[in-house]
């Protein structure tokens, strides 16, 4: 998919960018995605893979133990590429900062629900949490 006002990406200048890579590919955006992987991994003791099918489509598998973090793993990478949309035009790659602060209002949020739910022992042990 063409970029439809531009020919080029406008954060490495390359000529005839494609959406995916200015979502995804663009070597200025590696670092962030690596991180933002990296995070994810050490927060939830689990691996994942750095591919464009795991930052674009969250597609990949969990072993059966960790299928509880999934879903919360999926929701923090929507907010990572949400945070690309909203640096869209911006010549410098989004600041791992920002993410962060959004893994902690995501982690605010789900404890919130797990607490009104009745299921935060489910919460603490998806977000490695002890007990208090
Ligand atoms: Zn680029």
């Amino acid at each position: 998919m063409k970029l439809k006002d531009n020919s080029g990406c406008w954060r490495c200048h390359l000529e005839n960018a494609d959406f995916m890579h200015v979502a995804f590919t663009c070597q200025k955006l590696h670092d962030y995605w690596f991180r933002v992987l990296s995070v994810l991994e050490d927060s939830f003791m689990v691996k994942i893979p750095f591919s464009i099918q795991v930052i674009s489509l969250s597609l990949f598998e969990l072993s059966s133990a960790d299928k509880g973090k999934k879903l919360v793993v999926n929701k923090i990478l929507f907010l990572a590429r949400l945070i690309i949309a909203r640096k869209w035009r911006s010549s410098e790659p989004p600041a791992i900062g920002g993410f962060l602060v959004e893994v902690e209002k995501c982690r605010n949020y789900e404890k919130l629900m797990a607490a009104r739910g009745g299921y935060l022992s489910k919460w603490r042990k998806i977000w490695g949490v002890r007990p208090e």
